[in-house]
């Protein structure tokens, strides 16, 4: 399974050091197999050696150049990073990124080969319109994206449901994964308000393999707890 955690705007560099240190650490003693990729804030991005892929939670679509308080490929080069989330909701919706950008954005780290995480997910008011309204929402993010990509990961992560403790039901989420899974074979990740206590029941569905993370991986060790309870579930 894929275990993913998105930091956000939090933890300096020093605390991310900390934190993938701590992580490497328990991840050598449990020995696990999962496919454990942290998104850092930018700043606090460092090269690193390990179990964990690093990724970037953003960068802008070139290699360097005139766009004033973005990082290009070859910042993200200086520290080895060949991962990216691309259309978290809170870049579409707090930062306003368009559809169009973001598949400039895909396209660009796609043909440098990046392992890509594509966010996709409806807003309260697009669930509450109905399956058909909020599949068309839906429908839309995958407009643009190359669906055939060999290091895609497609993260669905209903807007509601990020950062307020909301989680849809877990038939909810089977029957919209199952949805999701018609229309790519990419590796298809849950996200929204996991945590331990939830990650298992999540988990455990068939058309989840894996889950995004972010308050809940805030705490290193609710994490690594995560990651065991995915390699318990892979035992199964
Ligand atoms: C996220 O930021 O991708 C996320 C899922 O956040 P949280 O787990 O806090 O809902």
């Amino acid at each position: 399974m894929i275990i993913a955690a998105n930091l956000k705007t939090n933890l300096t560099r020093k605390q991310t050091t900390e934190y993938l240190n701590t992580l490497e650490g328990l991840i050598q003693t449990s020995k696990s197999t999962q496919e454990v990729l942290v998104f850092p804030a930018t700043s606090s991005l460092i090269p690193h050696a390990g179990h964990i892929i690093v990724g970037a939670q953003n960068a802008y679509p070139a290699v360097n150049g005139a766009f004033t308080g973005e990082i290009g490929a070859e910042h993200l080069a200086e520290f080895g990073i060949t991962t990216i989330l691309i259309g978290h909701s809170e870049r579409r919706h707090v930062l306003g990124e368009s559809q169009e950008e973001l598949v400039k954005k895909f396209n660009f780290y796609k043909e440098l080969g990046f392992k890509i995480v594509y966010c996709v997910g409806e807003p309260l008011s697009l669930r509450e319109a109905g399956e058909e309204a909020m599949m068309e929402y839906i429908d839309a993010q995958y407009e643009g994206i190359d669906l055939s990509y060999e290091n895609l990961i497609i993260a669905y992560e209903p807007v509601w449901a990020i950062g307020t403790g909301l989680t849809p039901t877990l038939q909810d989420i089977e029957e919209l994964h199952a949805k999701l899974k018609e229309k790519c074979s990419a590796p298809l990740l849950y996200g929204g308000s996991v945590k331990v206590a939830n990650a298992k029941e999540v988990m455990a569905l068939k058309s989840v393999d894996g889950v995004l993370v972010g308050g809940a991986a805030l705490n290193v060790n609710d994490f690594n707890a995560m990651i065991n309870i995915a390699q318990e579930l892979e035992k199964k």
